[in-house]
């Protein structure tokens, strides 16, 4: 089973933290300041879809779609915390409780014997959602499938309180596969759409009926996961990866004695190899980060941190460096000896591309 929350900051805005917003279209995101405001909707609940607004959307167009529409800044660590708990109760329901969260939001579970227990495997999956509802107070959304690719994709056709069910037998879940299209299927994104797009290729049951050798020219090395994930193939065991959500990893080397301002050379280097050790640890727990501190502690103790949140999530270990040394260059007093350097990023999520075309390509 995947469960996917439904519009799920907007909805805890709603339903937790200001229940005076429920009914009402409500955006998460900057002010848009009647308009001139800058910075995008990270998330809008169905009222606001109603009117055409999209997270992602810049708040000044969501302004222009929908004035009424109540801006909140949101509350980040309120979503964590409701997280943490819709999570746990997954847990109850899982084989052996067998969860594995995907984001904040979202999660897979492990339910081939727990399913059994129930008539039909929608009535386990509707006790989740009532059990959730209840507790929380947060509507989520239920895919049901033989393997965790097809479940994701059907809890995204039925939305929001939906229940989707895909039958066992690989014949359905091609047939309902079929005529959805490429971009479906997680891990393909905008990029690889278009290239297929290119080809005349629309939907996953055009991918159905070629053959690997068919899909190579296009599609090279991601050609057999391609065609295997079109059509319903997805081998990977759910794997639980624990019950909380890590909300950062950070590094930091102190000096045996205060460097110097002008030993730049060596600043830096102690700067990449500490993104290394990050960057390692980030790919081992199959993570991306969006944010990147750098913290400076000078020879007098005062200690500086600076941030910068990049436009999309990455695990890159080049973006990485890149950024802290940027941060570092810009923001240290080039005067102060350094008694202690330290990276961190935050923002993470779960890698869900990780194993997929973008690695390929
Ligand atoms: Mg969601």
């Amino acid at each position: 089973m995947h469960v996917d929350m439904d519009a799920y900051f907007a909805s805890v805005e709603q339903y937790r933290n200001h229940s005076e917003l429920q009914g009402l279209p409500v955006c998460v995101g900057h002010d848009p300041k009647e308009g001139k405001g800058r910075g995008v909707v990270r998330a809008a609940s169905y009222e606001a879809r109603n009117h055409g607004i999209r997270a992602g959307m810049p708040v000044s167009r969501a302004y222009g779609l929908c004035p009424d529409a109540v801006f909140v800044r949101g509350d980040f660590q309120s979503y964590v915390d409701a997280s943490n708990e819709f999570m746990a109760l997954l847990r109850e329901f899982g084989d052996e409780g067998r969860v594995r969260r995907a984001s904040i939001d979202e999660a897979y579970i492990e339910v081939t014997f727990t399913c059994k227990k129930y008539e039909h495997p929608r009535e386990l999956a509707l006790e989740i959602q009532t059990t959730i509802k209840n507790s929380t107070k947060l509507p989520c959304s239920v895919g049901i499938a033989p393997n965790m690719s097809v479940a994701k994709i059907a809890t995204g056709i039925n939305k929001p309180m939906g229940i989707t069910y895909v039958p066992q037998n690989p014949l359905e879940v091609v047939r309902f596969l079929a005529p959805l299209p490429v971009d479906a299927l997680n891990g393909v994104g905008k990029v690889t759409a278009k290239r297929l797009q290119r080809y005349d290729i629309e939907t996953l049951g055009q991918i159905q009926q070629m053959s690997v050798a068919e899909l190579w020219p296009i599609m090279g090395k991601g050609s057999r996961w391609l065609h295997k994930r079109a059509s319903g193939i997805d081998e990977r065991p759910l794997v639980d990866n624990g019950p909380r959500i890590r909300r950062s990893i950070s590094k930091d080397r102190t000096f045996l004695e205060d460097v110097e301002p002008e030993a730049v050379n060596y600043l830096h280097e102690t700067i990449s190899k500490i993104c290394d050790r990050i960057a390692e640890k980030v790919k081992k727990k199959a993570l991306q980060f969006r944010t990147v501190t750098v913290k400076l502690r000078y020879a007098d103790y005062t200690t500086i941190q600076r941030s910068r949140t990049l436009p999309v999530s990455t695990g890159d270990v080049d973006m990485l460096r890149r950024v802290a040394r940027e941060i570092f260059d810009k923001k240290r007093d080039p005067d102060r000896a350094v008694r202690l350097l330290g990276v961190k990023v935050s923002g993470l999520s779960e890698n869900s591309t990780q194993m997929c075309l973008t690695n390929f390509l």
